[in-house]
């Protein structure tokens, strides 16, 4: 067994739980214990104007309340801002990160080329300097231009460039806060994760962590993006699509319809088991190569 394996699930407390999130921490855990690995929760509560009071609490009793079990104390990214700093401080020095000037309308005012993951990819305008009289606003990561590939276990090679597709990224916002891209790279360093299987949705996000990884001289880890759970109208399940919070009581039917949904052959009966009948079956029958690999996967059922 693969004694160097440590993995996470890394919610971010802007709502409760939710099945569209369930899936993430179930994959992630299970491909964990299949490789003897260990596997760690970090808490995402650095986008504080998103966070909500009481749901990162709320988040780990449901965790706990549904039979999981992390190695380790809980790591709080509100707690790791001087790391944060550090890195983006290097990135300063080597000269691979710039100050920006350039408010959303300019951007949008000067270019039309859309971004892989939405919004505008970012032209470059600060690049070789700030314009005249004016401020950084916020940080920017200067990317390359050839082509950045990854082989994701579920997902097959993806393949960016950085430059046309993302543009120079922004590490730290013009509100002071730092940019999920840089503190899930920082983090992930930090805690020695070797394998990241997390929803689909993040796909496109890789690209720009490597790169990240690559300017800091971090190990880069293995993925799986997992399929996600999308509703009849192809939006993937999330606090925005009012996804339902899941309930305590229904422990075991939920972790069934999370392995089913990974492709597992969970028998339905299992639905009204203990859960910790639930993990047994789970823990000696998960097929990672039964997931589907596709990166979203409707819901017919919402029960
Ligand atoms: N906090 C992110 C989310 O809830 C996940 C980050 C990650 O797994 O890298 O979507």
């Amino acid at each position: 067994m693969n004694k160097c394996y440590r993995g996470r699930f890394a919610p971010s407390p802007t709502g409760p739980l939710h099945f569209g999130s369930l899936v993430a921490a179930v994959g992630s855990y299970l491909d964990a214990r299949a490789h003897a690995g260990e596997w760690l929760v970090r808490m995402e509560d650095i986008d504080t104007p998103r966070n909500v009071p009481g749901a990162a609490e709320g988040i780990l009793a449901t965790l706990e309340a549904y039979g999981f079990e992390w190695d380790g104390p809980v790591l709080w990214q509100s707690q790791r801002l001087a790391a944060y700093a550090e890195a983006l401080a290097r990135l300063q020095v080597a000269g691979l990160a710039y100050g920006c000037a350039c408010s959303r309308k300019e951007i949008a005012d000067s270019t039309t080329r859309p971004a892989i993951d939405g919004g505008l990819a970012y032209p470059g305008t600060c690049r070789s300097g700030l314009p005249a009289g004016r401020q950084a606003r916020a940080w920017r990561l200067r990317v390359g231009n050839e082509e950045l590939a990854f082989e994701d276990r579920l997902q097959g090679r993806v393949a960016q460039h950085l430059e046309q597709d993302v543009g120079d990224f922004v590490l730290c916002r013009a509100d002071g806060l730092f940019a999920y891209q840089l503190v899930a790279a920082v983090d992930d360093h930090f805690l020695g994760i070797s394998d990241i299987v997390r929803g689909a949705d993040l796909l496109a996000s890789t690209p720009r962590q490597i790169w990240l990884q690559r300017c800091l001289g971090f190990a880069e880890p293995r993925y799986a993006h997992l399929p996600v759970a999308s509703n009849a109208a192809g939006e993937k399940l999330s606090k925005q699509t009012l996804a339902p919070p899941l309930a305590v009581e229904s422990a075991a039917a939920e972790l069934v319809r999370a392995l089913q949904f990974l492709g597992q052959a969970a028998p339905d009966e299992l639905r009204r088991a203990p859960v910790a009948e639930v993990w047994a079956w789970a823990r000696e029958r998960w097929r990672f190569a039964a997931i589907p690999r596709v990166t979203s996967v409707v819901l017919t059922t919402s029960g």
